[in-house]
């Protein structure tokens, strides 16, 4: 019966729905996921599986909490919808808790997704400029295998070469300089190098031309590549010095994913202006948010009719949403998750330390529970390794009950990175399952 069930599922989905990342694939190939508790999801054929990727998408309390369920419940009850033109309880308790965790001094604007959060802090970041009479300050500048979100402002900014190639010409005043890699860069083991890249770019461009900097901390998609500590300091100073904003995209390195409340609380600095989603709420309800420094928010004040912020989001900040982020906080501060992001991941390397030896593994990285396994054909080469083998990997631990990533650059070629994000909440039996379940699976490569 519940095969059947299945089968049926799969074959509408094969019709009737176009997947994320996918192009037409009209046979059943998807998984069709119908519940989920913990770390765990169980797929309509009644298969279960212990999502290690669920950190990309941020579930970091795990599935199944009734308590964000209930508080989604009790607030569309209350009150469904206020437009934030005007304000409501949730958003008000919500800001200034984001506040707090950003260590003070922050506006919030609620929007829906990562991709929203960023297109609104570009709009901030060039009207901060005119407002202050700078009006050339209109590019941005980004790195390569950063990954800013799929709208075109947001995909200009991406410097992943698979997801643009079809979509071009994209925004202009877009402009990409490379990231620190430890691994294929080590001769760059301060991140002067790269910082220094990002300044020549903005001198070359004339520093007055510039509106901001945007990094995630720590690349997620593109291959978790770590930064050197001292990397983020020195391209915040960079900006300082030429009136550039800095802006921290965290919609994957926020809410404890790398063992701090936000990735850039890892490097000692304080970004003009942060992006938040998914951890926020858990990914349990759409919501995402761009924090700024109170001083931009001031240049605000006293804008003219022709002069507010005029960027509006029908469902930024639904109340709903709110009251889930703000339980959804509150787990993460009861059950002590960020710290227990921050053990675990120093756990995840010790364990990995032995899997360096493997011929195929040629990198083994992390922060928090945001781990990489770098694969190559050949380590003295680094050249990545092939696609399909990479693929077995991944299709290795699904059969077993584990579900891990690839991240990377298929179109640039380096698509190559295992990827580890478990939820925050992962239990100690689950941990194991993983440290085994990996372990197991690169011995049979
Ligand atoms: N920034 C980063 C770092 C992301 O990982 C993502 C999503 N993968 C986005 C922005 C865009 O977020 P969304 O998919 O919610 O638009």
């Amino acid at each position: 019966q519940v095969e059947k069930q299945g089968q049926d599922l799969k074959a509408m989905d094969g019709k009737y729905v176009w997947h994320h990342m996918k192009g037409a694939e009209p046979t059943p190939g998807a998984m069709v996921i119908k519940n989920g508790q913990g770390a765990w999801i169980t797929d309509v054929d009644g298969n279960r599986f212990l999502d290690g990727m669920s950190g990309l998408w941020c579930v970091n309390v795990g599935y199944g909490r009734t308590e964000l369920a209930e508080a989604a419940y009790e607030q569309l009850k209350e009150l469904p919808y206020a437009p934030l033109t005007n304000s409501h309880i949730p958003a008000i308790k919500l800001a200034e808790k984001l506040n707090e965790w950003l260590g003070g001094d922050y506006v919030i604007f609620f929007s829906n997704s990562g991709s929203d959060a960023n297109e609104a802090a570009f709009k901030i970041a060039r009207q901060y400029h005119q407002q202050k009479g700078e009006h050339g300050r209109y590019k941005f500048i980004s790195r390569y295998r950063g990954y800013h979100g799929n709208s075109m402002g947001a995909l200009s900014a991406t410097g992943q070469a698979q997801r643009k190639y079809k979509y071009e010409p994209l925004a202009p005043g877009f402009l990409h300089v490379s990231p620190p890699d430890s691994y294929r860069n080590p001769e760059d083991e301060s991140g002067e190098k790269s910082a220094a890249e990002i300044e020549r770019t903005i001198t070359w461009e004339m520093s007055e031309t510039v509106a901001a900097v945007i990094m995630e901390p720590i690349i997620t998609g593109g291959g978790i590549l770590m930064p050197p500590d001292g990397y983020m300091k020195r391209v915040k100073e960079i900006c300082e010095k030429n009136g550039v904003l800095l802006i921290s995209d965290e919609v994957i390195c926020g809410f404890g994913r790398t063992g701090k409340k936000f990735g850039f609380m890892n490097y000692d600095v304080k970004p003009d202006i942060v992006t938040m989603a998914k951890g926020i709420t858990s990914a349990y309800l759409p919501l995402s948010a761009t924090a700024v420094k109170r001083e931009i928010y001031e240049a605000y004040i006293g804008s003219g009719v022709y002069d507010r912020f005029r960027h509006v989001n029908t469902f930024g900040g639904n109340p709903a949403a709110c009251a889930v982020a703000l339980k959804n906080i509150e787990i993460y501060e009861n059950e002590k998750l960020i710290e227990r992001s921050k053990e675990l991941g120093l756990r995840f390397l010790q364990e990995f330390e032995e899997i360096k030896s493997h011929p195929n593994v040629g990198d083994v990285r992390g922060k928090g529970l945001l781990v990489g396994i770098e694969l190559v054909e050949d380590k003295l080469t680094k050249l990545p390794i092939e696609l399909s083998k990479i693929n077995k990997v991944i299709a290795s631990c699904k059969e077993k009950g584990l579900i891990i990533g690839k991240n990377g650059d298929t179109v640039a070629g380096f698509n190559n990175i295992l990827t580890l994000a478990p939820p925050l909440s992962i239990t100690e039996e689950d941990f194991a399952f993983i440290i085994a379940t990996v372990k197991r699976t690169l011995a049979e490569l």
